[in-house]
């Protein structure tokens, strides 16, 4: 049976939003919802998810040049936009929303100019994305989230 794209999986969360394109099919994990609910709650302001941002397929990944292990492969990530953390006065690269983020059950978190990568996976991880100096998007470990992390686990 088709799934019901409008269907809502979590709070503020519709299937249609984690849907692959070029496909209606989403996949997600127990732990994405879960760390999801709890990041809405907190942020109660409407959080887009950019396109390809939800579940990908294998096809879909390759196409974009994601990584063979994305963890949007086993809907274990969301990538929100920043427009609307900006339009309700959170820095979205600011310690306090990485602060959240982390609280919230998000582990692997990846920063880019007009997109968060936010993953369940076990394991603290925090990278930067940047364009190198022949236009290919790369990544590196982000020193400032790292050093939030430490802070943060002083407290
Ligand atoms: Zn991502």
């Amino acid at each position: 049976m088709a799934p019901d794209l409008q269907v809502r999986i979590a709070y503020r969360l519709k299937y249609s939003e984690l849907v692959s394109p070029g496909s209606k099919r989403a996949i997600y994990t127990f732990d994405l919802l879960r760390a999801w609910e709890k990041l809405r709650r907190r942020l109660d302001f409407p959080i887009i998810i950019v396109r390809g941002g939800g579940y990908r397929t294998p096809a879909y990944n390759d196409r974009i040049g994601g990584s063979p292990r994305s963890r949007h492969l086993t809907g274990e990530a969301i990538d929100p936009g920043v427009s609307t953390f900006y339009e309700n006065g959170l820095d979205p690269y600011s310690k306090g929303a990485f602060a959240v983020f982390l609280s919230s059950g998000f582990h692997g978190i990846g920063r880019f100019e007009n997109r968060l990568h936010l993953d369940v996976r076990p394991d603290p991880t925090f990278w930067e994305y940047y364009i190198d100096e022949n236009g290919r998007l790369r990544n590196r470990p982000d020193e400032q989230a790292a050093k939030w992390f430490d802070q943060l686990n002083q407290n």
